[in-house]
């Protein structure tokens, strides 16, 4: 049996840098609050808890005076800072410089053309970064998440599309034809503009998972079922080699037969840790009697 780990699953330089950040104020002060989950992966959501991070919700963030808390690689809509001013409390940003410059574009875009163009995000509904991106728009942007939604967008007014970061790139192609498309039957297809938003990190990932996938036996894919891209790089590797199998914790690994030859592989979000796909490779080797521990690291 050979066992490899993808050299470029593991957190992605958002992620990276809000737990970077988040471990420096606990190493100094014990404790902070963080508004929602930092992470959309359970196991070091835990790792970080236990450091004394406090996850709050929405309602509590309202209830909370005078504290510090940290906004997520995600970011947040306007609103959030105006009560952070109000509750006199301090504000530890650790939003995403990609999700950052997103937010201005739109921002920019609204403040413009905003009366009169439909602000449209190709995105996932209720998501954190989307209610960030759609406070740029005072609320009033559209969400897109299907073809479906396209009836929505009144096609009398012009229209800019954007993407969530993390959403699909095949997906974002096929609404920007659908769009397209539906403002070349009205006869004004140059009200439609679109920018494809979609980070690097995703979708060369997509790209490389694509490769690695078809590389191995068996795929091990470790994400949390809440990672909008998770789901997205785990259906990449299903399409590539359908004995993938999404794993949230250690104790789903699927049982491997003893003495197998398989080449497994072992990959994940970019919400995933790099040593929580080492301690899967670990355990995997461990089940296998004829292994030496250290064979295949
Ligand atoms: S996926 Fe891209 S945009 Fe999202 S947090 Fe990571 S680096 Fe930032």
């Amino acid at each position: 049996m050979h066992i490899t780990i993808d050299g470029h699953s593991g957190f992605c330089s958002g992620v990276i840098n809000a737990i970077k950040t988040a471990e420096e104020w606990l190493q100094k002060e014990g404790t902070l609050y963080c508004l929602g989950d930092i992470v959309h992966n359970s196991e070091e959501l835990q790792r970080l808890v236990q450091m004394g991070l406090k996850v709050i919700t929405y309602d509590e963030f309202r209830q909370l005076h005078g504290a510090r808390v940290l906004i997520r690689a995600h970011g947040e809509p306007p609103e959030t800072y105006r009560i952070a001013k109000e509750n006199n409390i301090e504000i530890i940003d650790a939003t995403c410089k990609v999700v950052l410059n997103l937010q201005k574009t739109i921002k920019q875009e609204f403040e413009v053309d905003g009366a009169e163009a439909q602000i449209l995000i190709f995105g996932k509904q209720g998501h954190a970064e989307v209610i960030g991106l759609l406070g740029q728009t005072d609320g009033k942007g559209l969400v897109i998440s299907s073809l479906e939604d396209i009836r929505r967008i009144d096609l009398s007014r012009p229209a800019v599309l954007f993407s969530q970061t993390t959403q699909d790139s095949e997906m974002y192609r096929k609404i920007v034809e659908a769009i397209t498309e539906a403002y070349t039957r009205q006869g004004h297809p140059e009200l439609f503009t679109h920018h494809d938003t979609i980070c690097h990190s995703v979708s060369n990932r997509a790209r490389q998972l694509e490769e690695f996938a078809r590389q191995h036996d068996r795929i091990i894919f470790m994400s949390d079922a809440k990672s909008s891209n998770g789901l997205y790089l785990y259906e990449i590797c299903k399409k590539s080699n359908p004995n993938t199998h999404f794993v949230t914790s250690l104790e789903m690994l699927p049982s491997i037969p003893a003495d197998s030859s398989e080449s497994i592989g072992i990959c994940g979000a970019t919400s995933t840790p790099m040593w929580l796909m080492e301690k899967a490779a670990d355990l995997i080797r461990q089940s296998q009697p004829n292994i030496h521990p250290n064979q295949n690291h």
